[in-house]
């Protein structure tokens, strides 16, 4: 039955209805009944993985994705002692748990629902905090550029306008190719011009197809011709994804995760855990003496790990002859990152 108002589906066996309608009051249905058999109705029905509501705003979808994830962040906590890469850790979090955020994203990426795309924010955070081991409240971007991980936000914004592509390209079915705006000019080459959609209410003009389509007008004419689907993600993906810190498979857990967290800025060193506001950490001071405790003074002057130092500089001077010529900052950022050129002088 499809009105003005609303629409029911008979989706299950037993049958059941599930008005929808994004009206605040609920209307008045006359009740249903197939071969004398009472049609029940439900708020709800899951159907191709997508829970669709009676107010088709996918809470209860998100919802329910974001339950499972969390229980897959829990095995990810557990997995990280034992499996020494957080390269792996990071694998499984996109085959197996981003894909349940990533199921039917591009549908309900709309402005009305920032409220639960935050939550699901936060869930891509937890994922990142369980796999580098970092402290909550590090800078989302730092840990995002750490594991070179694309924003949930960024991603679904790729996910619509590869869509796009495919149906402005006509390698989408026929059903979504038809669905775009008429013009005078039939659609025949990439270069072609699509009208916009005239939308008389917010609620069309931030759905799928409005909403991309402005999207897509404003991407570049580089990025829009690509000559292929895959160049086109590479291109897009080349603006969001950023390319990931090297642990240059390292094979230790515990060092890997102290590692990661002076690379973040966020570890137990007094001056991080001040700048966090820690309640028993009254100054940024360290206690071998008035310097500030930061990642330099802990990596190059801190007179608590004086013998450590030595065995460490001296292993890096092995590879690189004038280590010691270098400014703290350079010095800090080769302990902490590496350097590419190493690598060759290790293989020799
Ligand atoms: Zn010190």
């Amino acid at each position: 039955m499809i009105g003005k108002c609303f629409l029911t589906l008979i989706l299950k066996k037993p049958a059941q209805e599930v008005v929808f309608s994004r009206k605040k009051q609920s209307q008045s249905h006359p009740t249903i009944s197939l071969n004398n058999v009472h049609v029940e109705r439900a708020s709800q029905q899951k159907h191709l993985g997508i829970i669709l509501d009676e107010k088709l705003n996918f809470k209860q979808h998100v919802d329910n994705a974001i339950l499972k994830i969390n229980k897959g962040i829990s095995v990810i906590k557990k997995l990280c002692h034992t499996l020494p890469r957080k390269s792996l850790l990071t694998i499984l979090y996109k085959a197996f748990l981003r894909p349940l955020i990533d199921y039917g994203d591009i549908i309900y990426d709309q402005p009305n629902n920032e409220t639960f795309c935050e939550k699901l924010k936060s869930v891509q955070y937890k994922a990142a905090l369980a796999i580098t081991g970092a402290i909550q409240g590090t800078s989302r971007e730092k840990i995002y550029q750490e594991l070179g991980l694309e924003s949930l936000k960024n991603r679904r914004w790729y996910k619509r306008l590869c869509c796009m592509f495919k149906i402005i390209n006509e390698e989408a079915p026929k059903y979504l190719v038809n669905l775009l705006p008429k013009s005078n000019q039939t659609i025949v080459t990439r270069n072609s011009n699509i009208p916009a959609f005239y939308c008389r209410t917010d609620c069309f003009k931030y759905s799928f197809f409005p909403s991309t389509l402005r999207d897509w007008f404003n991407l570049n004419d580089y990025i829009k011709n690509s000559e292929s689907i895959a160049v086109f993600k590479k291109r897009l993906l080349s603006n969001i994804r950023p390319i990931k810190n090297n642990i240059y498979n390292i094979f230790d857990p515990i060092g890997l995760k102290l590692l990661t967290r002076l690379r973040l800025g966020f570890s137990h060193l007094n001056e991080h855990r001040f700048r966090h506001n820690f309640q028993d950490c009254l100054n940024p001071l360290c206690t071998c003496s008035l310097e500030t405790e930061d990642t330099i003074h802990y990596l190059l002057h801190c007179l608590h790990f004086s013998q450590h130092r030595f065995d460490l500089i001296n292993s890096v001077k092995s590879v690189s002859n004038n280590f010691e010529s270098y400014s703290d900052n350079d010095k800090r950022n080769i302990l902490l990152y590496g350097d590419s050129r190493f690598e060759s002088v290790l293989k020799k």
